[in-house]
């Protein structure tokens, strides 16, 4: 049987893990080695590298080499080398066939499917695209995680008793921090914070600026415009970070760096631990503000945490640990390699999805807001961050000229109430809204996300009970099927016979609840039941499977007061062709 793996794609390196005997191990790579860099290059005589071997000769070919592509995800970049034309889920998707690959070797069985891991702070079209680079590499990907959960996920395995953790995620190239309560096997997320470009590779621009500056200062050579200088910079900067981990002192040589009008310019020069730190204090305290702001979210203080999991090759740097040890007062968390928990908590997930790991359930939370621009360019929030996962919401929009044929829905995620302000997830029009004087139709919005993280949205007129037509604006990326369910492969959906069973446990669940206490839980039942029923009978399984998965979710949803919310909702205006 085709084996699944967890992968960690990270923005410098993977990392990959597999059951084996009952225990999660870590899968070398070709090269034997855990870890593979996140390198992919095309060479001049027309060979594709990836990892070890495409970042050794990054230096001599620094056009033909891509690093960071993470960093680029979910972004409409196209890069163009020699004859390939290549999106940023290309470049990861060649990562990920390397990784499977190797661990097809090693294992001497197929790889069919893969849990694979993204910072809690990825947006929607980020985690669509990484989707699609495990597609694309010919895996079936059971399930998106984030990487800070996966982490405690790793050290929850270890660890049974219940306790709070705080995961700080620091890598190369994004930082999250989350906070987890671990409670009779169920791992629930609490809050998440982050920001998608932040980590390792800053502090090291900030090295290799240092580096420039002082040697145009020593030579009178400016590096700019040269790229094989640039990048022989920017690895000798991380090289001389790393080392000022452990070292109080380094010492960068970069012999033949350029030529000047005398012959070859060298650069070598001394740098402290101390004018490190300093250099690069500001990043340090920005990842600290972000900290804070997963507590407040949370509603919690900085002390009480059971543990503490550093996670991310950059959390090895005594300034970051430092400062994070003195803000929050809880142990570090011992057994947690930073390089591999991710990964090892992935194969968990996968684990649990397929029932060798048993006893033990994950809730994860929506990163950052979902909802739409109103008229004026306000943003209206539909799903606010940190609500548990998989979700489904919905609100009541109206026209806001009179006979307004259609709407536009623009989605955006973020925080801002200022929608050009938040990042723009695509744009679906709807048409076909009877004539009427504006305010008097009547349309309900649903966004559900998945436990992926993924949205998907639905659209019906209220007035007429018809479905809307819905066109998606191509030259915006398509975020869902042609009727707004989900594409194929979003989630796992049920089967038939599960349906109906999940509609007598709904049933028997609403008989249950509380009018007062559960009221948004009903609602939300309620809901799911109804659009469950009505494709059932109207014999559109697809649909039924999808509101299935929808009902499952929420039959699984914690037993927390649901209170009916104290302001009744609005209709808000939604613009027409701006
Ligand atoms: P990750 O994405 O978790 O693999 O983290 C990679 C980042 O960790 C890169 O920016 C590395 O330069 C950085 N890193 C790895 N080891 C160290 C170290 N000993 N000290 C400082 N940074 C490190």
């Amino acid at each position: 049987m085709a084996r699944t793996i967890g992968i960690d794609l990270g923005t410098t390196n993977c990392c990959m893990s597999v059951f084996e005997a009952g225990h999660p191990v870590v899968i070398p790579n070709a090269e034997g080695r855990h870890t593979t860099p996140s390198v992919v290059a095309f060479t001049a005589d027309g060979q594709t590298l990836v990892g070890e071997a495409a970042k050794h000769q990054a230096a001599a070919n620094p056009k033909g080499t891509i690093r960071s592509i993470k960093r680029s995800m979910g972004t409409d970049l196209v890069l163009e080398i020699g004859e390939n034309r290549l999106r940023p889920e290309d470049v990861s998707s060649l990562i990920l066939k390397k990784l499977r690959a190797d661990a097809q070797a090693w294992l001497g069985d197929e790889v069919g499917s893969a849990v694979i891991t993204v910072p809690a702070y990825f947006t929607d079209d980020q985690r669509q695209a990484t989707r699609r680079a495990g597609e694309l590499a010919g895996l079936n990907v059971l399930r998106i995680i984030n990487e800070p959960t996966a982490a405690a996920l790793s050290f929850g395995l270890q660890k049974s008793v219940d306790q709070t953790l705080l995961v700080y995620d620091l890598g190369g190239g994004t930082f999250d921090v989350s906070i987890l309560e671990m409670t009779g096997g169920v791992l629930r997320v609490v809050s998440t914070a982050g920001n998608n470009r932040l980590g390792g590779d800053d502090f090291d621009r900030v090295v290799a600026g240092w580096i420039a500056a002082r040697f145009q200062e020593q030579t009178g050579r400016s590096l700019d415009g040269d790229p094989a200088a640039e990048q022989r910079v920017l690895e000798a900067a991380e090289a001389a970070k790393i080392e000022l981990s452990d070292a109080e002192q380094t010492v960068i040589r970069l012999p033949y760096l350029a030529t000047g009008e005398s012959g070859p310019l060298h650069f070598e020069a001394a740098l402290t631990r101390t004018e490190f730190e300093k250099m690069t204090a500001h990043l340090v305290h920005a990842t600290i503000e972000l900290l804070q702001d997963a507590l407040t979210a949370a509603g919690m203080e900085p002390y009480g945490f059971d543990a503490l999991l550093l996670v991310g090759g950059s959390t090895r740097m005594p300034a970051v640990r430092a400062a994070v040890k003195r803000y929050i007062s809880a142990p570090v968390a011992q057994g947690v390699d930073p390089d591999e928990c991710v990964a090892v908590g992935a194969c968990i997930q996968g684990g649990i999805l397929s029932g060798d790991v048993a006893g033990m359930l994950l809730l994860d939370v929506l990163p950052m807001s979902l909802g739409l621009e109103t008229v004026g360019g306000g943003f209206e929030t539909i799903v606010p961050r940190n609500t548990a996962l998989p979700v489904s919401r919905s609100r009541t929009f109206t026209t806001a000229v009179n006979f307004q044929p259609g709407v536009d829905l623009k989605i955006y995620q973020g925080e801002s109430p200022v929608a050009a302000n938040n990042r723009f997830l695509g744009k679906y029009t709807f048409t076909g809204i009877r004539r009427a004087f504006s305010g008097a139709p009547r349309i309900e919005v649903t966004f559900y996300v998945d436990v992926n993280g993924i949205l998907n949205v639905t659209a019906h007129d209220l007035g007429s009970q018809k479905e809307l037509n819905l066109t998606v604006d191509c030259t915006q990326p398509s975020k869902a099927g042609e009727d707004g369910r989900p594409a194929e492969g979003t989630a796992q959906a049920p089967s038939r016979e599960q349906v109906e069973a999940l509609l007598a446990q709904a049933q028997a669940q609403l008989d249950r609840l509380d009018p007062v206490r559960d009221y948004g839980r009903r609602a939300a039942l309620e809901a799911a039941v109804a659009k469950t029923k009505k494709a059932l009978h109207g014999k559109d399984l697809n649909a039924a499977l999808f509101f299935g998965d929808v009902l499952r979710h929420e039959l699984a949803r914690p037993d927390e007061p649901t209170p009916k919310p104290e302001k009744p909702r609005r209709s808000l205006h939604l613009p027409w062709k701006k």
